[in-house]
């Protein structure tokens, strides 16, 4: 692996990525080795290190192995005294590398081997992400209500909760959402000064501030914004006087009546190490949750995806079933479906194929085999027998009444459908039955399903309620 091929390499990630996020995020990128199976790069700051860490690792370590490079994982440098911006032309040899990972430059003390930044230079808002608009932000019921409050707050009108608290697990939008109040704002009321940052980097600028003794600066300035917007504010837990100093941000910006909006990964009465006092003030606002996911929403987004994608790329063809078979399977969070749909594009566009199960398979084994699903027959059992509100031990128990017997079969086809055991294994576990029962049983309920509507909707919402 060599800078040049690194270039011809940007190449095709632009195609995929698109300009915006190319000149944001990979552009900026400067290869520096390739040791032992980790691709080490060299970024301006470490924000943009996490970032493309979270966004594009798949995709460059995908198009990293395309190109015949062994790399396991990718890692992220801030680059030492880089102050000029952009980065070292790709042809020269990159900065001398000093500083840690990234994720270990997130302590005052090796901050300071960070570029250095002029706080003031520092205090524009950090680049909001094209793709996380309204727009673009599908809306089903795990994320209703989070969707309305945001677009309340993107409004601009009076401030009516302060702060909004968005909180829910990785990849669920809390970002998105952020950057969509951003935008919209930005539309609605340019003349308003919308500040939006990590809460990394806001203690990156609180140290910074510290060491090059503008502390006053510091404070004018973040408090001189109309709104500010904190995400993953989780990060400051145990970090005693970068809180200190969110606090007191905080406090003065909602006594001005300014628009405060926090995003967290739990909510914040369970954020480990973080003062009571921090706590209680983001719980005097609106606090909602993203909850996860659930089926509909995942085929939604993937639909919306695919048809963004077509926009640019209308030869772009998928086969029926095949994203009906990712919101199924892939069940994580919103992120890893949209790393799996991107590496599907990436690859059906090098190989020029339509994009159906087979492909889908291939390309996205590792993924589909980390979120293969862990229901165990004892869930499906249970849920089953209350579902039809029988014994668990009628289902399991040898009786042969048809109001046990249907509920039974239910069970063996859901066993058979959401759990890797062999037959011979189900029906072991249903009080020793043998293999041809089960099979019995499992076909009986595929019939079913086709002329027996109740059947057919008991299964779907058993299989709902389990794989929730
Ligand atoms: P979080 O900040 O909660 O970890 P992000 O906002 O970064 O998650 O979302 C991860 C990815 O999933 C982003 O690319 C985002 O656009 C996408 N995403 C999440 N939820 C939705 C949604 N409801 N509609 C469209 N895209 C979504
Ligand atoms: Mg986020």
């Amino acid at each position: 692996m060599t800078q040049e091929k690194w270039g011809q390499l940007r190449q095709r990630l632009l195609k995929t990525v698109g300009q915006n996020n190319y000149k944001t995020w990979i552009e900026p990128l400067e290869f520096a080795e390739l040791q032992d199976g980790v691709a080490v790069f060299t970024v301006p700051t470490s924000f943009m290190g996490n970032y493309v860490n979270q966004n594009f690792s798949d995709l460059i370590l995908y198009e990293l192995t395309m190109s015949g490079a062994s790399v396991q994982r990718l890692a992220f440098r801030v680059a030492a005294n880089s102050g000029a911006r952009p980065a070292v032309p790709s042809s020269q040899p990159a900065p001398a590398v000093t500083a840690p990972a990234v994720a270990e430059v997130q302590y005052p003390g090796s901050v300071s081997e960070v570029e250095p930044e002029n706080v003031v230079e520092a205090l524009q808002a950090a680049p909001l992400d094209a793709r996380f608009t309204f727009d673009t932000f599908v809306v089903g019921k795990p994320n209703e209500l989070a969707h309305a409050a945001a677009r309340r707050v993107g409004e601009g009108g009076p401030v009516t909760f302060n702060p909004l608290v968005l909180y829910g697990g990785v990849g669920l939008g809390k970002t998105h959402l952020m950057h969509a109040i951003a935008w919209e704002l930005r539309a609605r009321r340019p003349e308003l000064n919308v500040l939006y940052l990590s809460a990394e980097q806001f203690m990156y600028r609180f140290v910074q501030a510290l060491r090059e003794r503008k502390m006053m600066d510091f404070k004018h300035l973040f408090r001189s914004v109309d709104v500010l917007m904190v995400d993953d504010v989780q990060f400051i837990a145990g970090k005693d006087s970068t809180q200190e100093e969110f606090f007191h941000t905080f406090n003065a910006l909602v006594d001005q009546n300014k628009q405060i909006i926090i995003s967290a990964d739990r909510a914040p009465g369970e954020i480990k190490d973080l003062e009571d006092r921090v706590k209680s003030r983001l719980q005097c606002g609106l606090v909602v949750d993203l909850h996860p996911t659930d089926y509909e929403l995942r085929l939604g987004i993937l639909q919306t995806k695919v048809q963004q994608y077509r926009a640019s790329y209308p030869d772009l063809r998928i086969a029926d079933g095949v994203l009906e078979f990712l919101a199924q399977r892939i069940s994580t969070n919103v992120r890893v479906l949209e790393g799996a749909l991107t590496r599907l594009f990436a690859f059906a566009s090098l190989v020029g194929r339509e994009i159906d199960m087979e492909l889908t398979q291939d390309c996205l084994a590792d993924v589909l085999r980390a979120s293969e699903r862990k229901i165990t027959i004892e869930e499906i059992q249970r849920k089953v027998s209350d579902y039809y509100n029988i014994r668990l031990s009628d289902i399991i128990g040898p009786k042969r009444l048809r109001s046990y017997a249907r509920p039974r079969q239910v069970a063996m086809y859901l066993c058979k459908q959401l759990t890797s055991r062999s037959l011979p294994e189900i029906g072991r576990r249903f009080g020793g039955r043998d293999h041809t029962t089960v099979m019995h049983g499992v076909r009986r309920i595929e019939e079913l399903k086709t002329t027996d509507g109740q059947i057919a909707e008991d299964v779907e919402i058993l299989r709902r309620a389990l794989e929730a």
